[in-house]
C-alpha cells in the first residue's frame, strides 16, 4: 500500500514538472533568443522568432536556369536593375524551430521584366545566415515569364554535409499564381509593409 502511494506521488511530480517545462521554459528561451537578435542587429529585428508549428518548407523543381558558382552577395539591385525594389528577410530554422546559423542560401531570379541573366550572375548570389539564423536579400520583384508567375528560386543547405533543399518563393495576390502548376500556397512570402516592398519568409529545413 505504502509502495503504491509513493508511485502515485512520484507520477504526480513527473507530470507537474513536465507541464512546467513545456509551458514556462520554452517561451522564456524564445524571448531570450529574440532579445539577442534585437541586440545583434537592430536594423532587421522586426521579425519575431516563429513558433514551432512550422512544417518543413516544401521542395519544388529547380527549373532550367540555375547556375552554380554564384558570387556571395545580399543585393541583386544595381542602378540599372529593372523592377520594383523589394527586401526579403527571414530565418532559416531546423525542424525543432531553432535558428540555423551559417546556413547557405543560393538565390536566383529574373529582373522585373521576367528576364534571367544567363550569361553572368546578375540577380544570382549566395549568402550565409548570421549567428542568429537570419538572412536578408535586397532585390526586385521578379517579373512573370511564359507559364510562370513571379517567383524567386533558392537552394538551402544547413551545413557542408547536409542535403540541399531546392525550392521557390511566390508573391501573394498575383493573378498568375493559380495558372502556374508549380505555385504552392505554403511558399508565399508574407508582405510586411503597406507599400508591398518588404516581406519575410522563414525556411524550415532538416539539419
Ligand atoms: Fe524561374
Amino acid at each position: 500500500m505504502l509502495r503504491q502511494y509513493f508511485i502515485f506521488i512520484f507520477g504526480i511530480a513527473i507530470l507537474t514538472g513536465g507541464y512546467w517545462v513545456f509551458t514556462s521554459e520554452r517561451p522564456q528561451q524564445i524571448a531570450s533568443v529574440e532579445k539577442k537578435v534585437q541586440k545583434a542587429n537592430p536594423t532587421i529585428t522586426t521579425i519575431p522568432i516563429p513558433s514551432c508549428i512550422d512544417k518543413p518548407t516544401p521542395e519544388v523543381t529547380e527549373g532550367p536556369y540555375y547556375k552554380s558558382g554564384s558570387p556571395q552577395k545580399t543585393t541583386f539591385v544595381e542602378e540599372d536593375t529593372i523592377g520594383t525594389r523589394f527586401t526579403l528577410t527571414g530565418y532559416v530554422l531546423d525542424s525543432s524551430c531553432r535558428p540555423v546559423a551559417n546556413a547557405w542560401l543560393d538565390f536566383w531570379q529574373t529582373d522585373g521584366q521576367g528576364i534571367y541573366d544567363n550569361d553572368g550572375f546578375k540577380r544570382r548570389g549566395h549568402q550565409f545566415t548570421d549567428s542568429m539564423g537570419r538572412y536578408v536579400l535586397y532585390t526586385v520583384i521578379p517579373g512573370e515569364y511564359p507559364e510562370r508567375t513571379s517567383h524567386i528560386h533558392v537552394k538551402i543547405r544547413a551545413t557542408d554535409t547536409s542535403s540541399i533543399k531546392t525550392t521557390q518563393l511566390f508573391f501573394p495576390d498575383n493573378s498568375q499564381n493559380t495558372l502556374d502548376s508549380i505555385f504552392d500556397e505554403s511558399l508565399v512570402i508574407t508582405i510586411t509593409n503597406q507599400e508591398g516592398t518588404t516581406g519575410e519568409y522563414n525556411f524550415v529545413i532538416e539539419k
